[in-house]
């Protein structure tokens, strides 16, 4: 594996994370984040390796000056991790949507951008926001190779059976309207990873992963190329998510609009910001850990919460048995599914008819890659902790060569 550095951008419209990776060693160096980016009290919080992480209070007009703040800041004197720019050999971009246009990573030059540029009113909030990030940085090491990777571009092999509404065909044809799912990179590292626990060949497995945060998707991998997954053209389809509502009948809509007296625009809001887990426990929290403790005291609203939860994961794990006519491993991954072993329970308790059965021990464990099903289950069940940022670095230095 060649040996360099490689600075990882996950650039929001207001926020920008970042890591860098040396792709040898494939540990973090330094990894930080920018917060409010262009808005009063914007601050970048910076942790070296083994330090402490050093908080900075600091104006930034927009994305270029909060990467030239990240650059100062791992080549500071004093708190740096390199000596200079030219110790980092490629830049990562997480895009978040690349269309129909991008079915893997790719460099990044002036088509490139177009391209995605072409995909912006399929992600009106985010491709913008990820585009200027590549130019801020462009900006700063014009010589410096650079990749994008795309959140959508694993799902691209979906058949169209998959991806296809049942809507008049014109407007897939017209207007690109379609299932394009998130979350890939995740979706694709926990595949792997999957495979080489089990010890076995990616190309002869049927896999489902629940990839399950404050954002929820889930995807069926068989024979190494994704054929579902949940998110739609939007990442507010599929599994009820932190406060996204994920599946819904769409006239709910219209006859929400009608009684609340409220606008299309208005109505979408609070299906992506106070649905879900939020909405359903009657808005007491987004964050399962505060669900688990009141689940556990035998609050009502956290007890219909993780049910309905739980339920709407296992019936996509058995819609998805059935596509790929099988399922040789479920795997859990992100916050939710690394971390929290009465979630696992629940929803393996529907999997019965899969001959799963549960390692409580096995189960009991967070955030660590486990096999939680027993040795007789046929199908196994592991905990994998996704990597995004791992995977992005690996996509970026296998195209940079
Ligand atoms: P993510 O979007 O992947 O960061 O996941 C966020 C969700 O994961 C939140 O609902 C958290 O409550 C949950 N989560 C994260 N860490 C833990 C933990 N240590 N124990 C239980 N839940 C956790």
């Amino acid at each position: 594996m060649k040996d360099m550095n490689i600075l990882v951008i996950n650039c929001g419209s207001s926020s920008l994370k970042f890591q860098l990776i040396n792709s040898k060693s494939e540990e973090v160096i330094a990894k930080g984040l920018c917060e409010r980016i262009g808005i009063e009290g914007s601050q970048i919080a910076y942790t070296p390796a083994g330090g402490e992480k050093i908080v900075t209070v600091t104006p930034m007009e927009n994305h270029t000056t909060a990467i030239r703040l990240v650059l100062n800041a791992l080549t500071d004197e004093k708190c740096g991790v390199v000596k200079s720019l030219d110790e980092i050999g490629a830049v990562g971009h997480r895009i978040v949507h690349g269309g129909e246009k991008f079915a893997s990573s790719t460099l990044i030059n002036e088509e490139v951008l177009k391209a995605i540029e072409t995909c912006n009113d399929l992600a009106p909030l985010h491709n913008p926001a990820n585009l200027i990030g590549i130019r801020a940085c462009q900006e700063l090491m014009p010589d410096t190779p650079m990749a994008a990777v795309f959140d959508t571009a694993f799902h691209q092999t979906m058949p169209k059976e998959a991806y296809l509404y049942g809507i008049p065909y014109h407007y897939y044809e017209d207007y690109r309207v379609r299932r394009y799912g998130f979350h890939g990179t995740s979706h694709s590292y926990v595949s792997h990873r999957a495979a080489c626990m089990l010890d076995k060949s990616y190309e002869e497995l049927k896999i489902i992963v629940c990839h399950l945060g404050n954002g929820a998707s889930i995807s069926a991998v068989k024979n190494g190329k994704c054929v579902d997954t949940s998110m739609g053209l939007t990442p507010l389809e599929g599994l009820i998510m932190g406060t996204r509502s994920g599946d819904l009948d769409p006239a709910i809509i219209e006859y929400l609009c009608n009684k609340e007296n409220k606008n299309v625009h208005e109505i979408l809001n609070v299906l992506n910001k106070e649905s879900g887990v939020l909405g359903l426990s009657g808005g007491f929290s987004s964050d399962f850990r505060d669900l688990e403790k009141a689940y556990n005291e035998g609050q009502e609203k956290a007890v219909r919460t993780m049910k309905a939860f739980a339920y709407r994961v296992a019936k996509y794990i058995g819609a998805y048995t059935a596509a790929m006519n099988g399922v040789d491993a479920i795997c859990f991954t992100a916050g939710i599914g690394e971390n929290n072993p009465l979630i696992r329970t629940m929803i393996s308790s529907y999997l019965g008819y899969l001959g799963i059965a549960l390692d409580e021990d096995a189960n009991s464990k967070r955030g660590e890659e486990v096999l939680i099903s027993t040795g007789g289950s046929k199908v196994k069940v592991l905990v994998i902790p996704t990597n995004e940022e791992l995977a992005i670095a690996r996509e970026t230095v296998e195209l940079v060569g």
